[in-house]
C-alpha cells in the first residue's frame, strides 16, 4: 500500500509529513472537503488554480516507484493499493491492472451532477484561458477532479478488489502513508487479521506500527530499492 510519502521524492508534497501541505497551512484542508467544494465557489476557484499549478503534471517517478515495478517483474506483487492520485506507479511501469487507485485520479474530471468524465487537461486549458470555475459542458454542473474528497464514498469495485488483495496477500508493505485516512488505512488491519506480515516504511509514526513485524523510518527512495534487492 502506498501513500503520498512515496511521491515526495518526486517533488509532490504530502499532506501530513514534516513539509506537508496541511502541516504548513492547516486551512488548506478545507479544499479537500466535498461540502466546501460544492457550496463555495471561492473554494472551487482556489482548487482550480492549485490543480493548474500542481507539480504532478511534470513529476517523474522515483527509485521507490521503480522498486515496486521490480517486485512485479519478480512475480511477487499481488496488487498496489495506492492512496495516491498522481499516476506515478503507472508512469514508472507498474501494470495499470494491478494499481488500485483508492482515492481516484487527478488525470480526469467528473461532473458532480451528471457524472460526465473527461481528461483533466481539457478543463485545465479552460482555466488557463481565464475560466475561474469551468462548468460541465454537458449539463452545466460543477466539475471536480476524479478524486475522493472527505465526505465522498470510495468506488465500491475498487474497494472490494483492495479488500480481496489485503485478505489474499502474505505480506502487506506500507510505503509512505500516515495511515490516518479510513477506510484505506483499515486495509492494513484487515491484512494482519487475515495472517499477513505487515512491514511499514514511513518517516513518521502510524497508528498501525504496533501491528507491524518491521517498521523502517528511512527515506523510501533508499529503503524500498534496498528491500527489493535483498528480498
Ligand atoms: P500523508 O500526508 O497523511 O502521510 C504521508 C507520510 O509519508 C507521512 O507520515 C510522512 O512522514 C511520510 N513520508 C513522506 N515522505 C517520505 C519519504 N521520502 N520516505 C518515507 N516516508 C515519507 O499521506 P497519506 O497517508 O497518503 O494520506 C493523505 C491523502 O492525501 C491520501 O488520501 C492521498 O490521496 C492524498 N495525497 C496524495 C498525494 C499524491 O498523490 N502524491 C499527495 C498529497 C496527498
Amino acid at each position: 500500500m502506498s501513500g503520498a510519502g512515496i511521491s515526495t521524492e518526486s517533488g509532490i508534497p504530502d499532506f501530513r509529513g514534516p513539509n506537508g501541505l496541511w502541516t504548513r497551512n492547516p486551512g488548506s484542508e478545507r479544499m479537500s472537503s466535498l461540502q466546501a467544494y460544492r457550496d463555495d465557489p471561492a473554494v472551487r476557484r482556489q482548487s482550480w488554480q492549485a490543480r493548474l499549478a500542481h507539480p504532478v503534471w511534470d513529476a517523474e517517478p522515483n527509485a521507490a516507484h521503480r522498486a515496486v515495478v521490480e517486485l512485479e517483474k519478480a512475480g511477487r506483487l499481488l496488487a498496489i493499493l495506492t492512496q495516491n492520485i498522481d499516476g506515478l506507479h503507472q508512469k514508472a511501469g507498474s501494470s495499470p491492472a494491478l494499481v488500485l487507485e483508492l482515492h481516484g485520479s487527478m488525470f480526469d474530471t467528473v461532473c458532480l451532477t451528471c457524472g460526465d468524465r473527461r481528461p483533466m487537461r481539457a478543463a485545465l486549458d479552460r482555466v488557463a484561458a481565464g475560466e475561474g470555475d469551468p462548468e460541465c459542458l454537458v449539463c452545466g454542473g460543477i466539475l471536480k477532479s476524479a478524486t475522493i474528497s472527505f465526505g465522498q464514498a470510495l468506488d465500491v469495485d475498487v474497494l472490494t478488489r483492495a479488500r480481496d488483495a489485503a485478505i489474499g496477500c502474505d505480506l502487506m508493505l506500507v510505503a509512505g502513508s500516515s495511515l490516518a485516512v479510513q477506510p484505506a488505512a483499515g486495509l492494513v488491519g484487515l491484512a494482519a487479521r487475515a495472517g499477513a506480515a505487515v512491514v511499514i516504511c514511513n518517516g513518521s509514526e502510524t497508528p498501525y506500527d504496533s501491528l507491524a513485524a518491521i517498521v523502517l523510518r528511512d527515506p523510501l527512495g533508499t529503503v524500498l530499492p534496498a528491500l527489493v534487492r535483498e528480498s
